[in-house]
């Protein structure tokens, strides 16, 4: 049985750039499979596990993202340099000088982006920064004829080239945690939960960093009676951010959403969270107005709407090239996962 740290390992170091999740898709299917009575994949690519619960039992949507932010092939120089385009929210302050790796039909290249060296731009270059389109990926092709040989097409996704590492005590630093984490816990919960009185749908949702794309069908198709996405929050315990700003702090425990930019979480939902992790003692932070938003919102906006909130691994530099957290907080998050399943009978 893998253990929560090698799902994560997997997951992570994985590629799957929204609306190319195939790789992350075919480890969710097999990581989900020998805890569910049935995986399904629907039209859109989401992975549906189903467990079910008693006759007419309550349904219960988890959800997961499988997508991770990144890059698109745009076009290729004639000196067989890339430009790219931008999946999701990515600072371009982040780009320069990172390693990557673009996935092209004949298997992976690696490339660094590049700009104009610093030696020799001018004063006021060297205090701006440098915008994506300003930026270049530089695959050592010379030509833009050996690019394409290389096997290069527009539209190839490209992803950041990190390798997920321990580096503590329950400390992991890795790639695309948002949303892998959620995936890998996801998969913990179902694991954890041995028997359900309703009925869980663990789905593994595509093209959430583009707008909860995948949420949206895949919550038409089950319309659970409440919805509970597994995502990151900003862990905002680093130098330079007051706690008014990101009051969430890692080690911590699981964060439940009040409510972000895109859900007011249902007041039932949020209290069957709350006396789920009191009553299990898992320690918890409440988080509110927060600018982002998860799956829940879609998932709320359902047919005639479905209760749901949110439950988040507090997880340091998301949606740059390498996150940090606890597995700690992860594994609690698997728990209260569990524990708030188990109770949804009593509320719903
Ligand atoms: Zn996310």
């Amino acid at each position: 049985m893998m253990v929560l740290a090698d799902t994560l390992e997997k997951l992570s170091n994985a590629c799957g750039i929204a609306g190319r999740e195939e790789e992350v898709r075919s480890l969710m299917k097999s990581f989900l499979k020998p805890y569910v009575g049935e995986v399904k994949e629907d039209k859109l690519g989401n992975v549906i596990g189903i467990k079910k619960g008693k006759k007419n039992a309550s349904k219960v949507m988890l959800a997961a993202h499988m997508d991770e932010i990144g890059l698109l092939v745009k076009t290729i120089s004639k000196e067989g340099f890339i430009q790219f385009a931008k999946i999701g929210g990515i600072d371009d302050r982040i780009l320069l000088a990172q390693n990557v790796i673009v996935y092209t039909e004949k298997g992976p290249l690696h490339g660094i982006i590049g700009s104009k060296p610093p030696h020799i731009q001018k004063e006021d270059e060297r205090k701006k920064i440098f915008t994506y389109d300003e930026l270049f990926i530089d695959i050592g092709a010379e030509t833009q004829e050996q690019a394409k040989k290389m096997g290069v097409k527009i539209g190839d996704p490209v992803g950041f080239d990190i390798k997920f590492a321990k580096i503590g005590k329950n400390i992991v630093i890795g790639k695309a945690f948002d949303d892998r984490v959620g995936c890998a816990v996801m998969v913990e919960a179902m694991k954890l939960l041995e028997k359900t009185a309703c009925t869980v749908y663990a789905v593994g949702t595509v093209q959430e960093e583009v707008g909860c794309r995948g949420a949206a069908t895949s919550a038409f198709g089950i319309y659970p009676d409440v919805g509970i996405a597994l995502d990151v929050t900003i862990a905002g315990d680093v130098p330079g951010v007051k706690e008014f700003e990101a009051p969430i702090k890692m080690r911590k425990g699981p964060s439940l959403t009040v409510a972000d930019y895109g859900l007011i979480t249902h007041p039932k939902v949020l209290r069957l969270l709350i006396d789920a992790a009191e009553e299990s003692k898992i320690p918890y932070q409440l988080e509110t107005g927060l600018p982002g938003g998860t799956d829940a919102s879609r998932i709320s906006l359902t047919r005639e709407g479905v209760p749901s909130g949110t439950i988040s691994i507090p997880t340091r530099y998301i949606h740059s090239p390498a996150s940090l957290l606890s597995l700690d907080d992860a594994e609690k998050v698997a728990k209260l996962t569990v524990a708030a399943v188990q109770k949804i009978p009593k509320y719903f």
